[in-house]
């Protein structure tokens, strides 16, 4: 691993070693549970320059991962050559990227090729009037269910299919969903809602219930990955829960995020921002960038408040974040 000369702790200690960036605001998908928003890209999004900057700032400090997020990232038409410069960046061990897979058809390979070796693909259903339901028209099931196929055949390192459970939406189809990430050799995941929309959370325990009740029984299994996620070992391979709400996962939190307009969140479920944009085309010098970021993290408090009584009000929105 290379040596950082800083290494990047908040104020509770935590080593920050993955960044989750989002490259852009938009999306064809308008998911019920997730904030849209209508930003156009342009001027206020960070450029390709200044992503290989900004990268390479975080990567001095430490971050190993880098996962491009968004709104929906391969809707950022130079994905694929952001992601070969990540990958490229001095320090960078591993690039990510989380989509909704509706141009995997075309994409998959390029990315792979680009040096992505994680790839997360969010599919909440497998029935496509649901899908239309929860991600509105312009969601249609062929693309992305082609879009898994195609990653599947491409081979990434990993591959994972997220469901975001919704009480009386989908949690009907888990193990459906679970034997068909199965059968592509990808793992399936499910994450508890988080209050940024509608629907109703169900608690990964029921989760793990319906599961059961739906033919796939599981066992604990010790694998972790790099995020919160834990895992369970059933007959088809891994199952893994995201309990964003009810195991709060704060304590080993080992990331920050960037906006796609360059805004340095040290927390998902905080407000506070520092703009490194503004920063970057003030001219700021790469000592100044890691004091500002390395300052904004001694700020970051122990835990989200997102389980407590009006976290809706204070939570930024999802798709500005990237998840
Ligand atoms: N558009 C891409 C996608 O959908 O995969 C990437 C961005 S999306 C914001 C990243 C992840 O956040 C997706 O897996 C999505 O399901 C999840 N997500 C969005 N809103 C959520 C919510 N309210 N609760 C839990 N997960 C959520
Ligand atoms: Fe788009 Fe992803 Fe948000 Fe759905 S979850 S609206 S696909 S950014």
């Amino acid at each position: 691993m290379a040596c950082s000369p800083r290494t990047l702790l908040d104020a509770q200690g935590r080593h920050i070693q993955y960044l989750r960036l989002s490259l852009t605001d938009r999306c064809n998908f308008r998911c019920s549970y997730c904030s849209v928003s209508n930003y156009e890209d342009g001027d206020r999004i960070l450029s390709r320059p200044e992503i290989r900057r900004v990268v390479a700032a975080f990567a001095g400090l430490g971050v190993r991962r880098v996962r491009l997020t968004g709104g929906e990232p391969t809707l950022r038409r130079e994905v694929v050559e952001i992601a070969a410069d990540v990958r490229a960046t001095p320090g960078i061990e591993e690039v990510a990227l989380t989509t909704n897979g509706h141009s995997l058809r075309q994409l998959a390979v390029p990315l792979r090729d680009a040096g992505v070796l994680a790839l997360n693909v969010s599919i909440d259903t497998l029935d496509a009037a649901t899908l239309a339901r929860i991600s509105g028209r312009g969601a249609r099931l062929h693309e992305v269910l082609d879009g898994i196929d195609a990653a599947a055949a491409a081979g990434f390192g990993s591959l994972k299919l997220n469901t975001v459970v919704m009480g009386g939406v989908n949690d009907g189809e888990l193990g459906a969903l679970v034997r068909h990430a199965w059968s592509r050799g990808a793992t399936p995941r499910f994450i508890e809602l988080m209050p940024f929309g509608d629907g109703v959370p169900v608690p990964t325990a029921v989760v793990k219930r319906k599961l059961t009740e739906q033919g796939v029984p599981l066992l604990p299994d010790p694998k972790r990955g790099w995020g919160p996620a834990h895992y369970m070992r059933g007959a088809g391979g891994h199952v893994g829960f995201i309990g964003a709400i009810t195991e709060n996962f704060c304590e080993t939190c080992n990331r920050a995020r960037i906006t796609a307009d360059g805004g340095f969140q040290a927390c998902l479920g905080g407000s506070e921002r520092l703009d490194l944009r503004d920063l970057l085309r003030a001219g700021a010098s790469d000592e100044h960038l890691a004091d500002a970021v390395q300052a904004a993290l001694g700020r970051k408090g122990p835990r989200h408040h997102m389980d407590e009584a009006g976290a809706r009000l204070v939570t930024l929105p999802m798709m500005g974040i990237g998840g």
